[in-house]
C-alpha cells in the first residue's frame, strides 16, 4: 500500500467526473487499498478517488475509525430529512462552513468483489456518504456552504 497526495481545492481534477467501474483489476484493488491509508493518514472520514488524481467512481468512508466502506459506483436510493452541520474536506485544508445534508440516505453500491449491496446512514454518515458522492461529480462543499467558509481554528474557538 502507499499514501497518495491529495490534490487540493483549485486543482481541475477536483471538478470532473468520475467514470464508471466496469470490473475489479489488481490496479483498481490497489487504488482502494492506497485510498483507504490515504484517509486513514490525513484522519479522514472520507475520500473520493478524484481526490487522489483518478476518475473512478471509488469512494471510501469511515465515521468511526474501525469499519470501513467502500463504494463503487454508488447511487443514492433514498433520502430523508435534514442535518445542519460543519464539514471539512481533505482537499480544503483547513477550512470548515455549515453544510445541510439529507439526515438519512439509502445507496446502493458496488463492493470490491463487485457485488451489489446497500448501506443506509444517517447523521455523520449519511452526511459523509453526500459529500463523497458529490466528488464523483465533481463537486466541493463550499458550493454548498451556508454562509461563509471558516477557518478551523476559528470555528472551533466559537
Ligand atoms: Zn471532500
Amino acid at each position: 500500500m502507499a499514501i497518495r497526495k491529495i490534490r487540493e481545492i483549485g486543482d481541475e481534477v477536483l471538478r470532473k467526473t468520475c467514470k464508471e467501474v466496469k470490473e475489479m483489476t489488481p490496479r483498481t484493488a490497489q487504488l482502494i487499498d492506497d485510498m483507504l491509508e490515504t484517509m486513514y493518514e490525513a484522519n479522514g472520514v472520507g475520500l473520493a478517488a478524484s481526490q487522489v488524481g483518478v476518475l473512478k467512481r471509488i469512494v471510501v468512508i469511515d465515521t468511526t475509525g474501525e469499519d470501513p466502506y467502500v463504494l463503487i459506483n454508488p447511487r443514492i436510493l433514498e433520502t430523508s430529512g435534514e442535518q445542519s452541520g460543519q464539514e471539512g474536506c481533505l482537499s480544503v485544508p483547513g477550512k470548515t462552513g455549515i453544510v445541510t445534508r439529507p439526515f438519512y440516505v439509502r445507496v446502493a453500491a458496488c463492493d470490491r468483489d463487485m457485488h451489489v449491496f446497500e448501506l443506509e446512514g444517517t447523521e455523520l454518515l449519511a452526511r459523509a456518504i453526500c459529500h463523497e458522492l458529490d466528488h464523483l461529480d465533481g463537486h466541493l462543499y463550499v458550493e454548498r456552504v451556508e454562509g461563509e467558509l471558516m477557518d478551523v481554528e476559528e470555528a472551533q474557538e466559537e
